[in-house]
């Protein structure tokens, strides 16, 4: 997220307070679950699922913003190790992106 998408999940957070954002990201993250559940069945598109995600990934940065970013990161680091020690250790070999067939390729 850049400084200026920054400002304005901070203007969002000013403006509607910390406790309405904490319930428009829950709403958020609701729907962003609907269109995903959507996802193997036909039932939603690729773009609507690109705006939902975009709707939760500004209230995650709000959420970030109120719960303290430094605190956030810090986790997010600890996440990302335990990731990459869980994938060093299964040895799986199924990379999706690497192979190109990530969703942002054509069939
Ligand atoms: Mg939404």
């Amino acid at each position: 997220m850049t400084d200026a998408q920054r400002k304005i999940c901070l203007r969002a957070i000013d403006h509607y307070g910390i406790n309405h954002q904490e319930e428009k990201a829950k709403e958020e993250l609701a729907e962003l679950l609907t269109e995903l559940s959507r996802l193997h069945d036909g039932r939603t598109t690729k773009e609507k699922i690109v705006g939902e995600l975009a709707d939760v990934l500004v209230m995650c940065e709000q959420l970030r913003l109120i719960f303290g970013a430094a605190d956030v990161d810090k986790a997010v680091d600890y996440k990302l190790a335990r990731l990459v020690r869980r994938i060093k250790l299964s040895g799986a070999v199924k990379r999706t992106r690497a192979n190109g067939q990530g969703r942002n390729q054509a069939p």
